[in-house]
């Protein structure tokens, strides 16, 4: 019953080059499974639950979920419990 999500990593390109504090934009997002399954086939983008957009290209184990997904998701999960 609950909503079948997944996680996908961000990929951005970097125009301004950073060094220390770089990385925080690349998390892995919650999208919809039939979303992503989307975006691999046909290349368009998906939207996160954060409301991300972007088309995803990477292994998202590599890289930590979205607070904001995290945050949302858990919402969803505990409405659809209740
Ligand atoms: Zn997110």
């Amino acid at each position: 019953m609950a909503t079948e999500l997944v996680t996908a990593p961000i990929e951005e390109t970097v125009t301004n080059p950073v060094t220390d504090d770089g990385g925080h934009d690349r998390f892995a997002h919650y999208v919809r499974k039939s979303d992503a399954t989307r975006a691999t086939v046909e290349g368009v983008p998906v939207r996160a639950l954060c409301g991300k957009v972007w088309v995803p290209s990477r292994d998202p184990s590599k890289y930590p979920v979205c607070p904001e997904c995290a945050k949302i998701r858990d919402r969803l999960l505990n409405r659809g419990n209740n």
